[in-house]
């Protein structure tokens, strides 16, 4: 290949989308269609606003992909990498050796981490977080004298990484399709969608109803056969789904009762984005291992970590011997730098407070206020920033769209050309802005929200949709 890139540094946004039709694979993206219309290319970023290659201003409803919490353009953190750059740009934590960035970084998660969560694994991305609870719990039970509790047990239309560990405990029918076989000793249980799939049961109700069938899957499986269940405190790319109050409480009861650990998958939820440093703390519940990744250093670096409670963590360290797994970049120096910064500057600027009792309430209320009535919201939820709105055909008689109508896409559509990042997931539009929005951007979310809305509802009137 030519080296025209490298030889020709003035790219325009269409040398950009050529290349990139020629030589980039999107994740999840279809690349045929993408090819065909090109990639939008996004240039700048700062705040909570991203610039295109035409110049046209987006506002992030979607903090990139949940992450950037801080907003874009933080000298602070740019700064803490450039720092570490300078000084350990790499060293790994394999060999009897350590650096002050992971150490540092380890203790400031134990610190704002709930309950006993002491013990801190690092990776690079969300899956490998999921890899390591997996195949951490497993070990532990191994340790225990009960290599029998293998099985896993997650839930319907749950995310938890691509990976095929990731895939496979996840709840994506799409992912299933593809790419398989997937991991075994794996089991899933309903969802706690109630809007979606609640029918006539009262809130309270389908609660109760969604944790028995935790129970009813651990005894047809046999209860010394399940080593964790796991679970995201409100399902994030399954659309925000915010279980009813009395979910969590009660799994909880159940898998104490069974001695069922209980993983919760924080990559969305964790540092804030629930109204508190854990989704966990906002549901009631303390689990027994923790995976965080997104909001963890705002996106600005790749860095996960699994957060281990003193009843594994003291097993794997006391009977363990070495613990075979881990990655190259474990605790890379530079991304742990930044997710140190990041911490310490959601602290000093008492961010988490901010989202639950400034913006998080303001931005619920708006949501409820100003597109509640709209004829093709039929119902809101969330929690701090996190919201999802459900499109229904009709309200009233709560009738959803067609399998085959992607309604989703289509006011993401609008969105993208209205200046709004507001994501699809199914019929279900997603919102996760960055933590820092203040209330006049949450005005200008909804503002466009609303017209993207009205646009959709148009081509629904004109037929275009069914
Ligand atoms: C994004 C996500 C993951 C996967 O994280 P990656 O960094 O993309 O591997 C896992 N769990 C949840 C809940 C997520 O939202």
């Amino acid at each position: 290949m030519p080296n025209t890139i490298i030889a020709h540094p003035e790219a325009t946004a269409d040398t950009i989308r050529a290349a990139d039709a020629a030589h980039h694979l999107h994740p999840f993206t279809n690349s045929h269609n993408l090819n065909i219309r090109g990639a939008r290319v996004i240039e700048r970023a700062k705040g909570v606003y991203l610039w295109d290659s035409d110049g046209e201003r987006l506002i992030d409803g979607m903090a990139g992909l949940w992450c950037v919490n801080l907003g874009y353009g933080r000298q602070e953190l740019i700064d803490a990498a450039h720092n570490q750059l300078q000084t350990l740009p790499y060293y790994n934590t394999f060999f009897q050796t350590t650096h002050e960035p992971a150490t540092r970084l380890a203790q400031a998660i134990a610190e704002v981490t709930p309950g006993d969560l002491n013990h801190i694994f690092f990776a690079s991305s969300g899956s490998e977080a999921i890899d390591t609870i997996i195949r951490m719990v497993r070990h532990y039970w191994a340790l225990e004298g009960k290599p029998y509790r293998k099985i896993l047990i997650g839930r319907e239309n749950a995310y938890h990484g691509s990976t095929i560990a990731g895939a496979s405990l996840g709840g994506m029918a799409g992912m299933h399709k593809q790419g398989g076989p997937l991991l075994s000793d794996i089991h899933r249980i309903r969802q706690p969608y109630w809007y979606g799939e609640g029918g006539s049961m009262s809130e309270e109700a389908f609660g109760i109803a969604c944790a028995k069938a935790l129970e009813d899957k651990i005894l047809e499986v046999g209860p010394d056969n399940v080593a964790a269940f796991v679970g995201e405190p409100v399902q994030g790319a399954g659309g925000v789904i915010v279980p009813p109050e009395n979910y969590w409480p009660e799994i909880q009861r159940i898998c104490r009762k069974y001695d069922v650990l209980i993983a919760s998958d924080e990559v969305i939820c964790g540092f804030g984005r629930t109204g508190h440093w854990f989704g966990c703390e906002s549901f009631g519940f303390q689990p027994d291992i923790v995976s965080m990744a997104k909001g963890l250093s705002s996106g600005y670096l790749p860095i996960s970590a699994v957060a281990v409670g003193d009843r594994i963590a003291n097993t794997l360290i006391k009977e363990g011997g070495d613990f075979n797994h881990g990655f190259t970049y474990s605790g890379h120096p530079v991304a742990a730098a930044v997710a140190l910064e990041n911490i310490r500057l959601l602290r000093e600027e008492n961010v988490v407070s901010y989202v639950a009792n400034t913006i998080g309430p303001y931005f619920q209320a708006q949501l409820r206020d100003r597109l509640g009535s709209h004829p093709l919201c039929g119902h809101i939820e969330g929690v701090g920033l996190l919201a999802g709105i459900a499109l229904v055909k009709d309200r009233d008689s709560k009738t959803f769209f067609g399998p085959d109508t992607d309604v989703g896409t289509v006011c993401r559509d609008h969105c993208f050309r209205n200046g709004l990042i507001m994501r699809a997931c199914g019929n279900r539009m997603v919102l996760s802005p960055p933590l820092v929005i203040t209330p006049a951007q949450v005005d200008e979310i909804i503002d466009k929200a609303r017209k993207c809305l009205d646009l959709t509802y148009a081509d629904v009137k004109n037929g275009k949709l069914f």
